[in-house]
């Protein structure tokens, strides 16, 4: 486990024309779930990718468990990534799939490995689905598959991007609880990005609700909900005007 402490991150394009992050300070501790929510195109995804190191920064810090990590490559991270197009590996097995991250990860042999993976396919009721490909899958099971992969790898960090919006609202609903579930389970620091209001207010211990690349505020779900800190915020998360 670990503490994710974002300092004064800075993320421009275009040759500093845009701005996507705009100094963005955050500290998550060790075990805590924040939800990062705001509106498509504020610089959510941004600053996710830096903290997975997909993406370096123009200026500021990235430190996991106290630990500078700006410049460290993203395979030397202890972080696990889940994506809202699943991202996994078309031709290969579901339990490959699980497996591969591990291979990166890890200097376990295969038989450890394809223990760590029955193990964790166990936990996410994945067990039958483990010689199907992708394509094979529905949506609902590919994303319990891009989750069991990030799971089996034991991450000090979990990032999820959206990754329940290509679900039907019902799967959306109950895979919510269940992201819930594990994350009670594992203790694991998470970061969870969604643009969806209704989901950040119900899920994560602080919302940090970003707007054109700035943090606007941080918060427990009532705290922001009962005391925006400006007009923006109160609009976004619905408050009583
Ligand atoms: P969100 O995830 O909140 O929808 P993003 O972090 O994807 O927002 O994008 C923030 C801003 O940065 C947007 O204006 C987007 O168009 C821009 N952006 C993101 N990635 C790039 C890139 N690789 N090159 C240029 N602009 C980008
Ligand atoms: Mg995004």
């Amino acid at each position: 486990m670990a503490t994710v402490t974002l300092d004064t991150l800075r993320k421009e394009f275009d040759s500093g024309r845009l701005v996507a992050v705009d100094d963005v300070s955050l500290e998550v501790a060790d075990g805590e779930f924040v939800t990062v929510v705001g509106p498509s195109g504020c610089g959510k995804s941004t600053t996710l990718r830096m903290i997975a190191g997909l993406e370096g920064p123009t200026s500021g810090r990235v430190l996991i468990g106290g630990e500078d990590v700006t410049d460290v490559n993203a395979r030397h991270r202890d972080v696990a990534m889940v994506f809202q197009n699943y991202a996994l590996y078309p031709h290969k097995t579901v339990r490959q799939n699980m497996a591969f991250g591990l291979r990166m990860s890890t200097d376990l042999g295969s038989d450890e490995r394809n223990a760590k993976v029955d193990e964790t396919a166990a936990m996410m009721g994945i067990e039958e689905l483990l010689d199907d490909r992708p394509n094979e899958l529905s949506g609902g099971q590919k994303q319990r598959v891009a989750l069991g992969r990030a799971i089996v790898r034991e991450p000090d960090v979990f990032l999820f991007d959206e990754p329940l919006s290509n679900l039907d609202a019902k799967l959306r609903t109950s895979m919510r609880t269940e992201i819930q579930r594990l994350q009670d389970e594992l203790g694991t620091t998470a970061i969870y990005v969604t643009h969806d209001q209704e989901e950040a207010m119900t899920m994560g211990d602080r919302l940090a609700i970003m707007n054109d690349g700035v943090l606007q505020q941080t918060g427990t779900p009532t705290d922001v909900y009962t005391t925006p800190n400006s007009e923006f915020v109160g609009g976004f998360v619905g408050s009583p005007s």
